[in-house]
């Protein structure tokens, strides 16, 4: 027997997606110009698929603090905190998190993904139960089986739902951690997280945002949806990464509880895997800065988030969310995403294309991340760009329209 059989179903879809041109290992990204244009698979292409919702990773105070620490520090740390110890950069960042998030204690772990993994399997065990929204991220649920705790999942961003769940298990011991986050990445919504505030409290239950993609991007001082929401207290656990709006690889998690520290010493994510490279540290640190210190960038960024949105809208298309940073627009078929996708890349435009199982409810999305980079000019050609996919669309009945008019 052949150890990949148990991957057949695996090989059937990879050879759909080739057939559909949807390869998502056959992108080549071989050169970067700037945050927002690069070259392609042999194209030109500006970039509205990245994340980099504040355009940061160019900057040139975060490229002179990461060339100033990779030459007074090397280029790796070459080994986790609790064997090597800590840098005393690794150090700095999570004084400036604290600060900046107006939390008692941050953990700075090597990717946002590990940070979920960390952050949960250090909370909960096998005697709790968690609850999470059933749209969370793929490192939420995987951060959940490490975790070894009685697993419930409530319907997306419905506070109503999580409470007749947690009312039904209000007799079981252990506690209750209920996992939101701020910014959906697929669909682009938010979560209401001042009723998921409610909810927990009246079930005495914890609660931990994943503010991934609203770090930054939210908040009069970009902390985040919490902060927006006026409910920063209320979140118990704070997770996010440094991939998004701080341009770097890397993630946090963040609290006022006065024991949070103790995750450093049982969450295996943590303590099992190299600190993250002085570099990426310190571009984080001036990253952080940035957002501190230039209000600008947000309002960059909202000024093209208004911009696209309506763009997209005025030719018939229809975003899963109000205007913001991640623009999702669900098409009728995989074939469908998949040919506009096609045609994008044709016409120098580079999105997200979201196919199940990386989508809730099946969705097939163009996903558009906006960036405070983007010129007003390269916003409209982006809009020019769709308006090919919505001639494409119409013209091609077998595969559109359904979500545009
Ligand atoms: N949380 C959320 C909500 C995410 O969307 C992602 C990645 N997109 C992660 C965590 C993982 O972050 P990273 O890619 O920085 O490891």
């Amino acid at each position: 027997m052949d150890i990949f059989d148990k991957h057949a179903h695996l090989a059937a879809r990879h050879d759909k997606l080739v057939n559909l041109g949807a390869d998502p290992f056959a992108v080549l990204v071989e050169v970067l110009n700037s945050p927002t244009e690069a070259r392609v698979n042999g194209r030109k292409a500006i970039l509205a698929g990245t994340n980099n919702y504040l355009g940061l990773t160019f900057d040139s105070a975060c490229v002179a603090a990461a060339e100033a620490a990779l030459r007074s520090h090397g280029t790796g740390t070459t080994g986790s905190r609790i064997a090597n110890g800590t840098y005393e950069i690794h150090h700095a960042l999570e004084q400036d998190l604290a600060r900046f998030l107006r939390k008692r204690s941050c953990i700075v772990f090597t990717t946002g993904y590990q940070a979920n993994l960390a952050m949960i399997s250090g909370l909960v065990g096998p005697q709790d139960t968690i609850f999470i929204d059933s749209d969370c991220h793929a490192s939420i649920y995987d951060g959940c089986r490490l975790a070894c705790a009685t697993l419930i999942r409530f319907r997306h961003n419905d506070p109503e739902d999580l409470d007749r769940r947690l009312a039904r298990r209000s007799d079981t011991g252990g506690c209750k951690l209920v996992i939101v986050e701020g910014l959906y990445s697929m669909r682009g919504d938010v979560a209401p997280l001042r009723d998921f505030v409610e909810v927990k409290v009246r079930h005495r239950a914890w609660l931990l945002a994943d503010e991934a993609h609203s770090l930054g991007v939210f908040g009069r001082h970009g902390r985040g949806l919490a902060e927006e929401q006026g409910v920063e207290t209320e979140v118990d656990f704070v997770v996010g990464t440094f991939s998004k709006s701080l341009g770097a690889v890397g993630g946090f998690g963040a609290s006022d509880h006065p024991k949070f520290d103790l995750l450093r010493y049982c969450a295996r994510p943590y303590m099992f895997t190299a600190s993250s490279s002085p570099a990426n540290i310190a571009s984080v640190r001036a990253a952080l800065y940035r957002i501190e210190s230039d209000p600008t960038l947000r309002k960059r960024l909202w000024t093209n988030a208004e911009r696209l949105h309506a763009g997209l809208r005025a030719l018939g298309f229809d975003p899963c969310a109000s205007p913001g940073p991640i623009i999702a627009l669900p098409l009728r078929s995989e074939a469908s995403a998949a040919r506009a996708w096609d045609l994008l890349r044709a016409v120098g435009i580079y999105v997200n294309l979201g196919l199940p199982p990386a989508t809730p409810d099946g969705l097939c999305l163009l996903r558009c991340s906006v960036s405070a980079a983007h010129s007003t000019e390269q916003v409209d050609e982006i809009c020019r760009g769709f308006r090919a996919v919505a001639s494409l669309l119409e013209a091609t009945p077998q595969i559109g329209p359904d979500k545009i008019a």
